[in-house]
């Protein structure tokens, strides 16, 4: 046996992962369900370091040092049950399989378990970046055991990416399932990152009057500041992007319908199970819904409205720095409820994650990379117990400097009837929580009406019911 680490599963994301490893110097073996994919590796990128391909499951365990460290690179769901089934036994006990597939982490939680009784170790590993990152350096969010992380750690530290400062873009994230929960939120985030951007495109189409082109020059002088951002900069690339065909913008020629393949969803799914609020990233996934749906927004189309009138002038780029403010302050939010929902499975799931650490390995590698999560990590690490990023007082104070502005464009855009359930979703979650009372009283009386369901008094302990079917008086409730 003469591998370090095997990589099973070699379609762009397993291939570009086994390379990333063989190019820091490890010795891989490589597998693939379809052996002609192992073959092709080897023939293609075997000058770029040591391979081993192995043809059978019993050849690539063979080819491993022990413990083993094997990687499922997969994909997610069944396949990676199938893959688990083959591989499991022919392990023994202190081996470790990695599954760095999109899994939930449920899945990955139930696999760890039952791995564990059988003596393997399973991290259950997140890795963003796609196809580029795998092979130059991604963001890998490993869960599992700590011991697993010991042997396991150095090598991915090794192939992730680095940050600004040197630091490499992975982290022992927690037990089981933690990993893979944490990459589920930054899908999630990711999918409000770039549900924002797009309103902000629309507004100074629409709005503002921009063209395509000069929307992408905003968005590149945008990403010189604290919008600085893997999505910001490939948004101005693809804006500024011709169609070769038609000579029109690329972004004309496209159909307006957004596609998804679930990890934003799942994070809305455990957000309602948690009750953790992320309308930010639930808006998000319902906009790409709402694309979709041809039919219903076809039987729409007649609706009553107002038809956005452009801007002009001075007026026109007032209004592009007030979008400014208001996508970084509806950005600001999405990260402040991503990070509670981490808080809220960290605490339900007792896996202890360190908030300030997840946002130090999504600075680079993986899609949400951006500038200010430096400063979310800073804020994180001088105070764990921070309840809200919004209650950290740097960004505090930007979001109290921006607000004017983020209601303006808000405003604005329902006057004009262009539509921004994001940037409207995130002021309404900055206005409810720093409501001083919320119409929430009311409804705690209209359940007690209908159902009985008591009430809580802000003058003495206890829980109330009022008789509201006899004389209204209150009682206490057992
Ligand atoms: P795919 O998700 O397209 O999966 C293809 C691979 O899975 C092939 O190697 C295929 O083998 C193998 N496979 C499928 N079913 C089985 C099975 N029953 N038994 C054994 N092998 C099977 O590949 P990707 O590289 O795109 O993604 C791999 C994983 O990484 C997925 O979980 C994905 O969600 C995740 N991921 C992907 C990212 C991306 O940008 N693409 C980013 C981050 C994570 P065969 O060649 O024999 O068909």
């Amino acid at each position: 046996a003469t591998a370090q680490i095997g990589v099973t599963g070699l379609a762009v994301m397993g291939r570009n992962l086994a390379r990333n490893f063989a190019r820091n110097g490890f010795t891989v073996a490589v597998h693939n369900r379809t052996a002609s994919r192992t073959d092709a590796l080897v023939k293609e990128f075997g000058d770029e370091g040591t391979f081993v391909a192995a043809h059978t499951p019993e050849e690539f365990v063979a080819a491993l040092e022990r413990p083993r460290r094997l990687v499922i690179m997969v994909k997610a769901g069944d396949p990676t049950d199938a893959v688990i089934q083959e591989f499991a036994p022919l392990l023994e006990d202190g081996d470790v399989i990695i599954d760095g597939g999109n899994a939930h982490f449920e899945d990955t939680r139930r696999r760890e378990k039952e791995l564990r009784e059988r003596g393997i170790h399973f991290v259950g590993a997140g890795v963003s970046g796609g196809e580029e990152g795998a092979l130059h350096g991604p963001s890998i969010m490993p869960g599992g055991s700590a011991e697993s992380y010991t042997s396991l750690g150095p090598m991915l530290e090794k192939i992730a990416a680095k940050a600004k400062d040197g630091t490499p873009c992975t982290a022992h994230i927690g037990p089981d399932g933690a990993g893979h929960f944490v990459k589920m939120v930054h899908n999630g985030i990711e999918y409000a990152d770039m549900q924002l951007i797009a309103e902000a495109y629309d507004l100074l189409r629409r709005i503002a009057g921009y063209s395509p082109a000069q929307i992408a020059d905003t968005f590149r002088s945008w990403n010189t500041g604290r919008l600085d951002s893997y999505l910001i900069e490939i948004t101005a690339e693809v804006l500024a992007h011709t169609d070769a065909a038609t000579g029109k913008p690329f972004v004309d020629v496209v159909q307006d319908r957004a596609e998804q393949k679930g990890t934003g969803r799942w994070t809305v799914q455990i957000a309602l199970d948690l009750g953790v609020p992320v309308s930010g990233i639930a808006e998000a996934v319902f906009a790409r819904s709402l694309s979709g749906h041809a039919d219903l927004r076809e039987a729409s189309r007649e609706l009553p409205g107002p038809v956005a009138k452009p801007l002009e002038g001075a007026e026109a780029s007032a209004f592009a720095d007030r979008v400014e403010q208001a996508l970084y302050a509806s950005k600001v939010v999405s990260y402040t409820q991503g990070f509670h929902q981490i808080r809220a499975g960290s605490e339900a799931y007792d896996w202890d994650i360190d908030l300030g650490s997840v946002a130090a390995i999504w600075r680079a590698g993986c899609i949400i990379r951006a500038a200010f999560l430096d400063r979310i990590r800073a804020a994180y690490d001088s105070r764990p117990e921070l309840v809200s990023l919004l209650s950290d007082e740097e960004f505090g104070r930007e979001i109290g400097a921006a607000q004017d502005d983020w209601r303006a464009v808000v405003a604005e855009a329902a006057r004009q009837g262009v539509p921004t359930p994001g940037f409207a979703a995130a002021l309404s979650y900055y206005d409810g929580l720093r409501a001083d009372r919320l119409p929430a009283a009311l409804t705690q009386g209209q359940r007690d009406f209908f159902g009985a369901h008591t009430y809580r008094r802000t003058d003495r302990e206890g829980s109330f019911h009022t008789l509201w079917g006899g004389d209204r008086s209150e009682v206490e409730a057992g």
